[in-house]
Order: structure tokens, then C-alpha cells, then sequence
């Protein structure tokens, strides 16, 4: 029996990846679970305006982002459905007009009740993206705050998702990117210099002061006003909407018009 081992353990091994790689794609392509859809349905605005065929792929997305994260809870016991639902809702929103992208970089995300305290900077904040660690950090509080209905045009969900995609861009698909047009993005930092200037000088004061920080917190804030206070960017700044409509492969003003409220 023994002398078998060594013809035999490799096959046994082989079977047993493969038999946990179909279980994690059996798991990939389960349909999304009727907890899960209500609570799109019932949570999500951006979901809501969707017409049929495209509600069914935002939840397919939604569901296999879910399936490619761990949720780890900070500070409170367990991430709940409705947590890991609207997390992965708002990657989801940011890349409904891509080919289907999941942040794989990005494998881990943590959730704070509300604010934290970080040692290396020995600060609170709301929210970060860690590149080396592959990691999102979200305060739960403060992501709630980003989808609640009024004039503001803070989403940090969105903020920190904008920072994975750009991030994912450079990572996964190498120095020319791929997932992002490389000419949009170079055109959009072009114009976005201009904007940036004048956040500083305090000529222009559409975008909040936080968005003259870097080109990166500049791409982050415009997405989060985007999706926010889309007629306001597009009366501001047409062409940089338009530029980010281009880059993004989505138009929030359609989405927001033409579908049904729930
Ligand atoms: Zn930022």
C-alpha cells in the first residue's frame, strides 16, 4: 500500500484542489440570496433606479463581490448582511460601467463601528485604503452618513472604493493600467490641475478643500460628488464630468433619471 503512495498522493492532492476550487466557484456563481436582494431593494437608491436586466447584474456583481471579501469586524463583534451588502453595493456603483471588476487586490475589508484611532499617524479616521496589506478600512458610521439622504456630497464608501480602483488599475494590470483608459485618466489629471489650483487659491468652490490635497484625493472627492451632486459637477465642470462619464463608462444623471424610485 505504501509503495502506492507516491503515484497516488499527487492525484489525491490534484482532487482535492480541484474539488475546493469548484467549491469556491460553485459558492462565485450561486445566485444572490433573497435576504441579500432586499436588502438592495429596500437600501439602495442607486439599485433602485436600475431598470429589470440591470438590477439582475448588479446583484450578480454584488453577490460575487461579497463571495471575494472577508469582512472583519473592529472593535464590535460581526459584520452583518446588510453591512456586507452595502459595502460591496457601493464598489459595485463605482465599476457598474466596467467589465466586472472585484477589487481582488483588495481582499480584506475592515469595519469600525464608528471612527478609529491609528497608531501610524496617531489620528482618527473615517476610512483608508492600504495598498500593502490589501486592505479597505471603513467606519461603518461615517459609511451610513455617505447614503443617507441630503445636500451633502460626502460618500466615503465611494471615496474608499474610488482610491481601491485606482489603486487596482496600477497593481493588477501593470504600470499602462487597464481597467481605466490610460488617455482619459492622463486628460483628467490635466484638467483636474487647473481645479486644484483654484480650490487653493480659493477661486472654485464646488469641490471641498480636501480635494486639493493630491491628484489621488482630487480623483476620490469628484467621484464621490459624481455619483452625489451629479447636475451641480455637470453645471460646474462640464468637461470634467464628461471626462469621468467617459472613464467610469456611466452616466449617474441617466441612472438617476430614467429609472423608478422604490
Ligand atoms: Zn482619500
Amino acid at each position: 500500500m505504501l509503495a502506492y503512495f507516491p503515484i497516488f498522493f499527487p492525484f489525491f492532492a490534484l482532487a482535492l484542489l480541484a474539488l475546493s476550487i469548484s467549491k469556491d466557484l460553485l459558492l462565485f456563481f450561486k445566485p444572490i440570496s433573497k435576504e441579500h436582494k432586499k436588502i438592495l431593494a429596500d437600501l439602495f437608491l442607486y439599485y433602485q433606479r436600475l431598470d429589470a436586466k440591470k438590477k439582475v447584474q448588479f446583484e450578480k456583481r454584488v453577490n460575487r463581490f461579497i463571495r471575494l471579501k472577508h469582512f472583519i469586524p473592529r472593535d464590535f463583534p460581526i459584520v452583518s448582511e446588510e453591512m456586507k451588502v452595502l459595502i460591496s453595493a457601493a464598489a459595485v456603483q463605482l465599476t457598474f460601467g466596467l467589465h466586472e471588476i472585484y477589487l481582488t487586490h483588495f481582499n480584506r475589508i475592515l469595519v469600525y463601528p464608528d471612527t478609529y484611532f491609528s497608531f501610524i499617524n496617531r489620528q482618527y479616521h473615517k476610512g483608508e485604503v492600504n495598498p500593502q496589506h490589501g486592505v479597505i478600512v471603513l467606519s461603518w458610521k461615517a459609511f451610513q452618513e455617505g447614503y443617507e439622504p441630503s445636500a451633502s456630497d460626502r460618500n466615503l464608501g465611494l471615496h474608499e472604493m474610488a482610491h481601491a480602483l485606482h489603486l487596482e488599475d496600477k497593481i493588477v494590470f501593470g504600470k499602462e493600467g487597464c481597467c481605466l483608459d490610460e488617455k482619459l485618466l492622463y486628460e483628467y489629471q490635466k484638467l483636474s490641475k487647473n481645479v486644484i489650483q483654484k480650490i487653493q487659491t480659493g477661486e472654485e468652490h464646488f469641490f471641498r478643500k480636501y480635494a486639493a490635497t493630491n491628484d489621488e484625493e482630487f480623483f476620490a472627492v469628484s467621484i464621490e460628488c459624481f455619483f452625489e451632486k451629479p447636475e451641480g459637477f455637470l453645471e460646474n465642470h462640464p468637461k470634467l464630468y464628461h471626462t469621468l462619464a467617459s472613464i467610469l463608462k456611466q452616466d449617474p444623471l441617466e441612472v438617476y433619471m430614467s429609472g423608478t424610485a422604490a
